[in-house]
């Protein structure tokens, strides 16, 4: 068996179904990963969905993406953060319909899709990720809406992005600029928060705990997959980082795609 470093009893058999996270697991920027097409080719015997905490890409993007890396996935088995905030925010209990987005274009056309009007002040709800044009007034803005009591929606913690130019802010910094300035704490729709995996499951007609989620982050794919009680298979192949003693104990450790496709032919298949 390919596990590296396991250090819990594995559970056996194929779970009902793979909650999948793209970047770093199934490709590194434009670059497909190793086994990307054998992958898909097992893990279409089941129900999958493909998880980003990306708020600046549509499921259509990533369909797109990987089409062009010869793999044919609809853009129903992707969910991005921006689609699991259009789902929370369409049955929120909110005040009103009035959005404050500090975000990307596709963070605040799945708002607007949501059936939530976009707004520059005066806000039911702000929602904050990564917003590259970001200004001092809307974060001023953000500051009142939530101060006179709008809701407080954050896309990711993820504090920094890597680019190829080095370490940039990423939402999580955004989050933070604006949680500084206020009482409210947001609630987080993104990995490792439990909205991301429980609206995975729920596209899949399963329960987190009925899935085994596959990510290359110790701390949002797997100790976010854990809290939902799903198994949890950690790829080496991204950011991470070998599991340490005192963090988060993913259920399978693999090298990458080839060695996770070969544990579910050998053991799965049955
Ligand atoms: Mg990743």
């Amino acid at each position: 068996v390919a596990t590296l470093g396991v250090t819990k009893a594995v559970p056996g058999g194929a779970p009902g179904g793979l909650i999948v996270d793209m970047d770093g697991v199934l490709y590194r920027g434009d670059q497909p990963m190793p086994g990307l097409v054998e992958f898909f080719e097992l893990a279409r015997a089941y129900p999958f969905a493909l998880i980003t905490n990306n708020s600046s890409v549509t499921a259509l993007d990533c369909e797109r993406k990987l089409a062009r890396m010869g793999v044919d996935v609809p853009a129903s088995a992707v969910l991005t953060v921006s689609d699991t905030t259009a789902r929370y925010l369409a049955g929120a209990p909110l005040a009103g319909r009035r959005a404050l987005v500090l975000g990307s274009p596709v963070l605040k056309g799945a708002v607007a899709g949501a059936g939530m009007e976009l707004v520059d002040s005066s806000a039911d709800v702000v929602v904050v990720g990564l917003d590259m044009q970001l200004t001092y007034a809307a974060l001023a803005e953000a500051v009142r809406s939530i101060t006179r009591g709008a809701a407080f929606v954050a896309t990711s913690f993820d504090a920094v992005l890597l680019t190829e130019e080095g370490t940039a802010p990423g939402s999580g910094a955004i989050v933070a600029a604006v949680q500084a300035c206020v009482a409210a704490a947001p609630v987080c729709m993104g990995k490792p928060s439990a909205a991301m995996f429980e609206t995975a499951a729920a596209l899949l007609g399963l329960r987190p705990d009925q899935t085994l989620v596959v990510g290359d982050n110790l701390r949002s794919d797997i100790a976010g997959g854990a809290a939902v009680g799903a198994r949890t298979a950690l790829l080496l192949s991204g950011v991470a980082d070998a599991p340490v003693p005192e963090g988060p104990r993913p259920d399978y450790v693999f090298a990458g795609l080839p060695a996770l496709t070969g544990y579910m032919r050998s053991t799965w298949s049955e």
